[in-house]
């Protein structure tokens, strides 16, 4: 049973490392999904922008040539204003030109909150044309980083899949075995911080000192099988 002790505790740090060169990968690919859904969100807001700016400028050129009429349209009614016969005509034209001159300051100030609008507009897409580059830029570096990273630990995770798999076949508690391939981390624990690493129950002193000579004793409060990790402490 002693050699057992060994390799099960063996047996469990090699889980551990795969569980963390898992964790280690796993983090990336979440990050980069999520960047990229950002970076989507943006691509799409500056659409949506450009678009609009689009309906503005038609506005705005529907206005413009309305003011470019507007002028010619006063010359032809002050021209008008010559040949009046009587004071109602008079009132009546002049009534006119007031309406049209009423008229083209509105245009203008229209004019004038289009030009703001996609002004503003401008501004906020400079802005978000930034964060799209930082973003796109970061992405390059995660993806970088993952494909590193998976390369690195290719090698290191094959070595600990053999180790591992030597370690089960030479491991006769099959009862024991079976349990642990059903799930390793509710079968054994390493002692972390003078508790057990499972829940957290703090240990006896004895049991501690039991852990640290090299054996394998179960948590008094969860039953977890506990040994001592001196490199994870
Ligand atoms: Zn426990």
């Amino acid at each position: 049973m002693d050699l057992d002790v060994k390799k099960i505790i063996n047996l469990h740090k090699i889980d551990t490392r795969l569980q963390e060169i898992h964790d280690e990968k796993g983090g990336l690919p979440e990050i980069i999904n999520e960047q990229k859904e950002k970076l989507d969100e943006l691509k799409n807001q500056i659409h949506q922008s450009e678009e609009e700016i689009k309906l503005l400028n038609k506005d705005k050129s529907v206005c413009t040539s309305s003011i470019e009429d507007f002028n010619t349209n006063l010359e032809k009614h002050n021209k008008q204003m010559d040949n009046v016969r009587n004071n109602k005509e008079y009132d009546a034209l002049l009534l006119e030109i007031d309406h049209l001159k009423k008229e083209n300051n509105e245009l203008q100030s229209k004019v004038d909150v289009i030009n703001n609008s996609i002004e503003d507009m401008n501004t906020s897409n400079d802005e978000i044309n930034g964060q799209i580059d930082s973003l796109t830029e970061k992405i390059g570096n995660n993806e970088k980083e993952l494909n590193e990273k998976s390369v690195e630990f290719s090698i290191e995770e094959k070595l600990l899949e053999k180790d591992k798999k030597k370690l089960m076949s030479d491991i006769s508690d099959n009862l024991f075995l079976d349990k642990y391939k059903e799930d390793n981390n509710s079968m054994v624990s390493a002692v972390f911080n003078g508790s057990c690493g499972a829940c957290f129950y703090t240990l006896p002193a004895q049991s501690l000192e039991d852990t640290k000579s090299g054996k394998l004793i179960t948590c008094p409060n969860c039953s977890i099988y506990l040994y001592f990790d001196e490199e994870n402490q």
